[in-house]
């Protein structure tokens, strides 16, 4: 059996690495570095930032510790340096571990000559470093791609592989708004902010989801004065609505100014000064009322959507719908030998739905049964304090009709957070009424990120309250938060 899998982000290279493990052969295209948006733009270049962060914020309260105030002053270049660093070396582990005789990395832009054939144009030398350090834009949506062809250069020859089934792992692309000015030079997509060289003295973020609140968090702590503009009537739009009232309190606390059921409306650049600095007039109407925000730098996080223009789609019949392509509970398109998984599949937009996708759709290529189930899909939000949800909310079950009793605690009861000095959060576990089954847990404070994956374990295995309450936890831990939500 052979397998093409195109896109070597989270879902398509560790289903390649998890095919070579099972013995199939498999072709990796790739147009830009390996990792995908993951490991270049996303999960781990945000949390190194995260982790300076959180390094600055300790620095700040070192009088509290008992070392006297501290007097230092923020090297930006290289909290830069840092998270290309990390990002190279996890990278370069990626890259040795696709060295396997099963696996032929092909490093060009991929597009369906037919169902059963994938062309490839390489990547040209003279573009090779550009591509190795930048993810490809979204393509412009004409098939074949426009070859490149750069003075001097051989024009690259496309070309084709066939196989059994085909991955597709293409991906996704940061939304932007339809208004005025959202295109103006300057405003600054996830992936741009990651490179800017200064910390802005005012920071707007337009979106209260996951990546704004993260990034809002991160500059709030490297010193900018921040304000979030979010259109919901909470942020976090999917999360708990009780969490994200107090996640938003919390933030609040920190000097974040969150503006919710905020519409924006225009960005203006403004002039100031001789020198003609920059800045951002963000127009924005809430509840009827026009308002209005000045900032040095402006963070469009207004989402993410599956990048429908990196394939042919329509081309190869496969079917797509707004959200990405198609799939079956198997991630299997229209077309019985191409899956999708992923972010280009628009349903679960983390790396590690990615990665357990690409394990559901290579098991039933293969015909092997698993119990994975995609519904209990932790998800964390790396602000400080973190936040962290599995299973169903409260809102969710009332929707379903399930009857649910709420269990609630809080971190400034639990021993270990208090002896951390970082007592913000409180964690909630949703439980049938009828047979105490937990169905949902949402919680945040200090490493909600690590604590909810006892609950999704929970969940995933159908515990029971019962079941849950004879286990025994370490103390004193944040772990116990959980516990004692159990015992009220
Ligand atoms: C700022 C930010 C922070 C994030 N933080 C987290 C986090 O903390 N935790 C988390 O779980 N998720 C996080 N995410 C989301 C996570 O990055 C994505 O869900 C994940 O990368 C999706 O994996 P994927 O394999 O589907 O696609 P991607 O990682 O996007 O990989 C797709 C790959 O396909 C390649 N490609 C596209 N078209 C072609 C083509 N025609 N030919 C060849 N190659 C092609 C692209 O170059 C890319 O490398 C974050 C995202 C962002 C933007």
């Amino acid at each position: 059996m052979k397998i093409i899998i195109i896109g070597a982000g989270p879902g398509g290279y560790e289903t390649a690495l998890l095919a070579a493990k099972r013995g199939v052969e498999t072709v990796l295209i790739e147009a830009g570095p390996v990792g995908g948006t993951c490991l270049n733009e996303g999960c781990i270049p945000t949390k190194s930032f995260c982790k300076n962060a959180e390094f600055i914020d300790q620095l700040q309260e070192a009088d509290k510790y008992g070392v006297g105030k501290l007097d230092f002053k923020l090297d930006f270049s290289k909290v830069t340096e840092r998270k290309n660093a990390v990002v190279e070396q996890l990278k370069s582990g990626v890259e040795t571990l696709l060295k396997n005789k099963l696996i032929t990395l092909v490093r060009g832009r991929a597009f369906f000559k037919d169902v059963r054939t994938v062309s490839v144009i390489p990547n040209v030398p003279s573009s090779e470093t550009q591509m190795e350090s930048e993810p490809i834009p979204e393509a412009t949506g004409t098939f074949p791609p426009a070859i490149p062809d750069p003075a001097g250069q051989k024009s690259p020859v496309p070309q084709d592989y066939t196989a059994d089934y085909i991955i597709v792992a293409t991906g996704s692309v940061s939304s932007s708004l339809p208004i005025p000015g959202a295109d103006l030079p300057g405003i600054l997509t996830s992936k741009e902010i990651l490179d800017i060289d200064h910390v802005p003295n005012r920071l707007c973020v337009i979106g209260g989801g996951v990546i704004g609140l993260e990034f809002a968090s991160i500059f709030r702590s490297f010193g900018s004065e921040v304000t979030v503009i979010e259109y919901c009537k909470d942020i976090l739009p999917r999360f708990d609505t009780d969490l994200a009232k107090r996640l938003k309190q919390s933030l609040g606390k920190r000097g974040i100014e969150i503006n919710t059921q905020s519409q924006v409306t225009e960005i203006q650049i403004k002039h100031t000064g001789s020198e003609e600095k920059t800045e951002y007039e963000i127009t924005f109407l809430r509840k009827g009322k026009e308002e209005k925000v000045v900032a040095d730098k402006v963070l469009m996080a207004v989402g993410r959507r599956a990048a429908l223009n990196s394939l042919n789609f329509s081309d190869a019949g496969i079917e797509t719908h707004s959200k990405g392509v198609k799939v079956n509970e198997f991630m299997q398109t229209n077309i019985p030998h191409i899956y999708a998984i992923g972010d280009i599949n628009g349903q679960m937009m983390l790396a590690h739905a990615a990665t357990f996708q690409g394990i559901v759709a290579l098991d039933h290529i293969m015909g092997i049964p698993n119990d994975i189930d995609l519904n209990v899909m932790p998800a964390a939000v790396f602000t400080s304090p973190e936040a962290a949800s599995v299973g169903l909310t409260e809102d969710e079950c009332k929707e379903k009709g399930i009857d649910v009793k709420c269990l609630k605690s809080f971190f400034r009861a639990n021993g270990k957070a208090v002896t951390m000095g970082q007592t913000d959060g409180f964690c909630k576990l949703v439980v049938s009424a009828a047979d105490g089954l937990i169905l949902g847990c949402h919680l945040y404070g200090p490493h909600a990120s690590d604590i909810v994956q006892e609950a999704c374990a929970l969940i995933n295995r159908k515990a029971n309250l019962s079941q849950f309450q004879s286990i025994i936890h370490t103390h004193p831990t944040l772990t116990e938060i959980l516990q004692s939500a159990i015992h009220g």
